[in-house]
Parts: structure tokens; C-alpha cells; sequence
């Protein structure tokens, strides 16, 4: 396949980068990459889904990876993965010779947080940076994670589309497990496949403990769900996402005391990029406006959080703070200014935040328990599809009320010419109900 068709059976196929923010991914295709790096760190504490399917499909993975090198002209490819996800290698280790017309390899990753971050993940396997404000491509690299180049791979082989996702349900639950769901499901139910909570009062971390953000049971799985935690509503995680903004001002006034540990230990700052959360906090705690260079440089923050959940001994909200700036301004439309990056921390690696200290800190190695890929048949009765589950345009609903679906029919379609995917029924049904929103179906 050239970059043209394997562009647009992902768009079609409705391929979006699983987790995260959702990128469409055919819009990450570029010949200017020299190398494709498949990201399979996972280094959010208590998920456990992609050094699963990694070591259940690596030949499907690695095919995928092989094909995307091939259409754009990428030389190299490289798995990046933790030393400690070992069946995962061997199953990697096992499939890489069959790519021998490309230097493919596995490149370790530390086991830190948040060595998940496409440019952190770049620089440890390559030793690139990409500067502030520029996509992975200036450096000649595209990267997926591994549930992404899996769902390439269908797409490909198969021309099946994406309707499912593997999420992790863990925390206060009877039987933590891994499960493949479909898309629309809610999340009460997906719950109670784990066995349903333990306790009574408890709050629903959607993805990550350090990226993910409260949900209701009545929130539905996305292509960019992996995870759900239960917790209860005392744990500090939970109590870390409520942080109420005007509090959190007033705190960083009467609290901050300048230490300098948020800056020391902020990831991208060590990377040589300008955000400072000290100065940040700093400069918002004195009401200080003479320099708005704290201010803007809010833009290079990747929101990884572990200055406001790890660094800060007061206990400070550096990232939410940052978050409520950066949302601002580009509400009211500041552009991200240029700039000059600085130095990589010659110390960095000395500084950087192990996985098990960053899990103990939050309170969560109690839970740190296996949850096993399980493969089971999961069909609910009704399923929620939503319409925007991407960066970019919303698909545009293109069934009506009481429309019959076959399994893996186009509900949304996305509009040619802007950045979006098609979105698809994991189930034959019924259209219940459609707005601009969401597709009702009943299975
Ligand atoms: S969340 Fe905090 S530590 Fe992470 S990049 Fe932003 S400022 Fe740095
Ligand atoms: S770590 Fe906390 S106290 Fe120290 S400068 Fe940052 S926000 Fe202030």
C-alpha cells in the first residue's frame, strides 16, 4: 500500500490513536519519517492492557508496523517497551526477524513515568527531541501505541473497523481484568463485568490515575477509553481531581514556597523545553504581570501531571492551574509563541520518577494487582455510540431513527476534507435514537 491507501482505509476504518487525546491516525502518515516507533510503555500506574496485546498479537503488530514503514519509506522501526514486560519481548523477540529489509528493533524504556509521552518515548529510543511546539514528524518520526497498530493492522488485512476497545478495570473491584468492549457500552456495566466495587461510596477514574479524569457510570466506552479505576472518594487521586480552581489559587498564595521541585522534576522542562511550573506558580501566587513569559509558556505543558500529583511537598495544583491558563488562552486565541529550547538536564537521568515510587505515592499499591486479559463475548443491550471520539471534526450521523445496522455499518461519517474518522456499530441492531451527539442502537 502507498500513503494514499493506507491513509484513507484508516480514515474509513475510523483509526484513531487509542488513548489519549484520540489523533486521527492516517493524519500522522508522512515520508518524511525515517522511523516508526511503536510506544508500548504504558507507564500510567495500574493499566495493564498493551503489554497484554503486545504479547498476544506482536505478529499482527509488528505486520502493521512493517506496512506503515514500507508506505511511507521508514528505514527503521522500534518497539519501545519496559525491561520488565517480558512476555511481551518474547513475543516481539520471537516475530522481528521476519523484518529483516528494515533495522527493526526493541528499544528499553526506563521504568518512569511518563516515559509514555511521544516525546519522551522519542528521545529515550533515539535520543531525539522534538522541539517545543512541533509534532514528532520534524524528527523524522510517527509513533503508535500498540492497540493503534493493531487496529492498522485489521484496517489493512481486513478492512475491519474499529468498534472495540481493551481497558484495564481495576481499583476497588471484585476481579480486576482486561476486556475488549464495544464502543457505547456504559461504563456501570463495564463495572460489573469486573465484579462490580467493593465498596459502597466510590468514584470512577476514566484512563489513568495521572491523566484520566472523573466519570459517571452513565459515560460510555470511546476509542480513547483504557481504563477504568474504582476508588473511593477519600483517596487522594480522586481528591486531586476535584481540586476546586479559586481554591487552588488561594492555596498556591498562602503555600508555595518557590522550592523549585515542580521545575526540577517537571518532564518537559527537562527535556530543554521552556515550561516552568515554579516560575508559573510563582508569578500567578504574587499576581505578577510585568512578564508573561511563565504565562505562555503554559502552551509546552503535557499535562502529565507529576507536579501536582508527585513533586510538590505542599501538595500544590501546578498542572490544574496550568490547564485552566492554557485553556484560556487559547480560547481567547494566543498564539504559541517560538521559542529557543534549552539543554537536556544533564542530570535528568538521575531525576527521573520511578513507576513503583510514582504508584506508592498516590496510594495505589494496593491495587496494583493483575488484571488479566480475558477473552469474552461482551453485548449489552443498548449501546450509546458517540460522535466525537477524536481530536478534529465530529462524524456527522448518517442513520436515522429506527434504521436497521448490520455489525461494523458507518453511523458517522467523516467529513472529507476535515481531520476526522468514520465511526462505526460493533452490532447488528436497531437506531433508537440520534442527534448531533451520539447514535442510540438496540443489539
Ligand atoms: S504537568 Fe507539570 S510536570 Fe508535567 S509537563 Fe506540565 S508543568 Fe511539567
Ligand atoms: S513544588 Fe509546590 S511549593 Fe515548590 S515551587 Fe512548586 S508549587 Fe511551589
Amino acid at each position: 500500500m502507498n500513503i494514499t491507501e493506507l491513509s484513507k482505509v484508516m480514515k474509513e476504518c475510523g483509526v484513531v490513536g487509542a488513548g489519549g487525546a484520540g489523533f486521527p491516525s492516517y493524519a500522522k502518515l508522512n515520508e518524511k519519517a525515517d522511523t516508526i516507533i511503536l510506544n508500548c510503555a504504558e507507564c500510567e500506574p495500574l493499566l495493564k492492557l498493551h503489554r497484554q496485546v503486545m504479547a498476544e498479537y506482536a505478529k499482527e503488530i509488528l505486520d502493521a508496523m512493517h506496512e506503515v514503514a514500507l508506505a511511507v519509506g521508514a528505514k527503521d522501526i522500534i518497539v519501545a517497551i519496559k525491561p520488565n514486560y517480558k512476555q511481551a519481548i518474547a513475543a516481539i523477540e520471537e516475530v522481528l526477524p521476519d523484518y529483516s529489509d528494515v533495522n527493526a528493533r526493541i528499544g528499553l524504556l526506563p521504568p518512569v513515568y511518563p516515559s509514555g509521552d511521544e516525546v519522551i518515548t522519542i528521545y529515550e529510543v533515539t535520543g531525539r527531541v522534538v522541539p517545543a511546539g512541533k509534532l514528532p514528524i520534524e524528527v523524522g518520526c510517527i509513533v503508535y501505541n500498540v492497540e493503534t497498530m493493531l487496529n492498522i493492522y485489521y484496517a489493512i488485512k481486513e478492512n475491519r473497523p474499529v468498534t472495540h476497545k481493551y481497558c484495564t478495570i481495576t481499583g476497588a473491584v471484585k476481579n480486576p481484568v482486561t476486556l475488549k468492549l464495544p464502543l457505547g457500552m456504559t461504563v456501570k456495566e463495564v463495572i460489573a463485568l469486573a465484579g462490580g466495587a467493593t465498596i459502597d461510596e466510590y468514584e470512577i477514574v476514566a484512563g489513568g490515575p495521572m491523566t484520566g479524569r472523573l466519570c459517571a457510570e452513565t459515560d460510555v466506552v470511546t476509542k480513547t477509553s483504557n481504563a477504568y479505576i474504582v476508588l473511593p472518594p477519600s483517596q487522594f487521586v480522586v481528591q486531586k481531581k476535584k481540586a476546586n480552581t479559586q481554591v487552588a489559587v488561594n492555596r498556591a498564595m498562602s503555600a508555595c514556597c518557590h522550592c523549585g521541585m515542580c521545575t526540577a522534576l517537571c518532564s518537559r522542562h527537562m527535556l530543554g523545553y521552556p515550561i516552568d511550573p515554579t516560575k508559573f506558580m510563582n508569578a500567578l501566587s504574587a499576581g505578577a504581570t510585568g512578564n508573561i513569559e511563565p504565562y505562555v509558556n503554559t502552551f509546552f505543558c503535557s499535562a502529565c501531571g507529576l507536579c501536582e500529583m508527585y513533586s510538590c511537598f505542599q501538595n500544590l495544583n501546578a498542572q490544574t492551574l496550568i490547564s485552566v491558563f492554557k485553556g484560556g488562552m487559547r480560547k481567547g486565541g494566543v498564539a504559541m509563541p517560538q521559542v529557543e529550547m534549552g539543554p537536556v538536564d544533564p542530570i535528568r537521568s538521575q531525576k527521573l520518577v520511578s513507576h513503583a515510587r510514582l504508584t506508592a505515592r498516590l496510594g495505589l499499591t494496593q491495587y496494583n494487582k493483575p488484571a488479566p486479559l480475558v477473552d469474552v463475548e461482551v453485548k449489552p443491550k443498548t449501546i450509546k455510540i458517540m460522535l466525537s471520539q477524536h481530536i478534529g471534526a465530529p462524524a456527522q450521523a448518517v442513520v436515522s431513527r429506527g434504521d436497521k445496522l448490520t455489525a461494523g455499518q458507518v453511523v458517522g461519517a467523516a467529513a472529507a476534507d476535515k481531520l476526522g474518522v468514520n465511526i462505526h456499530t460493533p452490532f447488528a441492531g436497531v437506531v433508537q435514537d440520534v442527534n448531533d451527539k451520539f447514535v442510540k442502537v438496540t443489539i
